[in-house]
């Protein structure tokens, strides 16, 4: 799950990070009080959306008056912003951040990821930062160092050391302070079971302090029920109203530009199934896992979900019944048809528990359900059912 920049910020001041101070706005009405609040004149409004590359978007902007900053808000507030990262239908902009002006000498990228060759938490830092990371990767691979933690988010003192001197933090007291910072950030990484946390820019001001000016955090989303704290993070309106359903259904789900929908079991499964469709020439309208444990209500759910997308062309059922018996999908399915349109052809592959209970429930139906006998066979019968 994705947290905004001024939620990660709240968590990465309280394991010790220096942010600067900030407010959120929700209404613009309430604006004027909350930069008086701050005690500031001169303010950088940043709209809070689940997306990057804001700055170039003009989604971050500096006020030099309280009239001017008082302004970017109302500019911002209900925007849509189109950055790289939200796709071209762009987001609407519910809330922006006021925040104290950063006096900015240099600009840094920190980030941790999970390694999962390694099986750890794991560094990637560049001193060239506020630049997009990918870049810096691809022609100048030798400014970005990576440095595993420990399971548990400890820092040896010789990578502390290597990870600040890389950096080029010298002086005795920047180091001191960037291998605190390294070693907060591997504590908030940790604790709040991170899959990734970015700081982008880490900047140093004029006396040589460092802040984090800019964060992404991303929760492990099977660690949540651990979290309720984080748990409430979660904003539904950055998402699209097919994923925001799928969060309440508790399904995997993912939007894609396809028209072809898919329900499968399993996440393998489902990127197999979504291979072989591009194999064949189709393309899929979304990743679907239902999981092993759903019932034919849950079934029929994920079904309207795929129908509610409107690119939907055809729809794509691949189960292997293990835990999850074919008879319970074909009962969801049938339930679905029943209480709506189902306006497109669709395709059934069921394999495994039940199978053929499962397949008498759908024969007996009497719904236009095309049957197929294997993977491949599957992939091309939706892909010629697109019309
Ligand atoms: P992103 O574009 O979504 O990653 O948003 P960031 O928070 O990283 O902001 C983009 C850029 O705006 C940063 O790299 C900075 O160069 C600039 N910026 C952000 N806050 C300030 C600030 O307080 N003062 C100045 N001078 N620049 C800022
Ligand atoms: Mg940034």
């Amino acid at each position: 799950m994705h947290i905004h920049e001024y939620q990660a910020k709240g968590l990465l001041s309280r394991a010790g990070i220096a942010v600067h101070d900030f407010r959120i706005v929700e209404k613009v009405e309430d604006a004027p009080a909350l930069l008086e609040d701050l005690g500031i004149t001169e303010a950088v409004v940043k709209v809070q959306i689940h997306a990057g590359g804001r700055g170039k978007a003009g989604g971050v902007k500096i006020g030099t008056s309280r009239e001017s900053v008082l302004q970017l808000v109302r500019e911002m507030m209900g925007m849509k912003i189109v950055t790289k990262q939200t796709g071209s239908e762009g987001v609407i902009v519910h809330r922006v951040m006021i925040s104290e002006l950063a006096d900015i000498r240099r600009e840094y990228y920190v980030s941790m990821v999970v390694d999962r060759r390694e099986g750890k938490p794991m560094f990637m830092i560049s001193p060239e930062g506020g630049v997009e990371i990918e870049e810096v990767a691809a022609l100048h691979p030798e400014k970005i160092f990576k440095v595993h933690t420990s399971i548990r988010g400890t820092v040896k003192e010789g990578d502390l050391e290597r990870l600040a001197e890389f950096m080029g933090w010298i002086d005795e007291v920047q180091k001191e302070e960037g291998k605190e910072l390294f070693r907060n950030l591997a504590c908030a990484f940790v604790q709040n079971e991170c899959t990734l946390l970015e700081i982008n820019p880490l900047i140093e001001d004029g006396e040589g302090h460092l802040w984090a000016l800019d964060a992404k955090m991303t929760i492990d989303d099977n660690a949540l029920f651990r979290h309720p704290n984080l748990k409430e993070m979660y904003d539904p309106t950055q998402e699209t109203e097919q994923e925001a359903i799928a969060h309440e259904l508790d399904i995997a789900y993912i939007g894609l530009d396809g028209n072809i929908g898919c329900m499968v079991n399993g996440a393998g499964l489902a990127m197999a199934t979504m291979d072989l469709i591009k194999y064949h020439g189709g393309a899929p309208a979304n990743f679907l896992d239902v999981g092993g444990s759903a019932s034919k209500d849950k079934v029929k759910a994920s079904f309207a979900l795929i129908l509610s997308d409107p690119k939907v062309k055809a729809i794509l059922v691949n189960i292997f019944g293990g835990i999850m018996k074919c008879d319970i999908i074909a009962e969801g399915i049938i339930l679905a048809a029943r209480e709506m349109e189902i306006r497109v052809p669709v395709v059934v592959r069921l394999e495994g528990t039940n199978v053929e209970e499962g397949k008498g429930l759908l024969r007996a139906s009497g719904l236009a359900i095309i049957a197929a006998d294997d993977l491949t066979e599957a992939a091309e019968k939706v892909v010629r059912a697109v019309v």
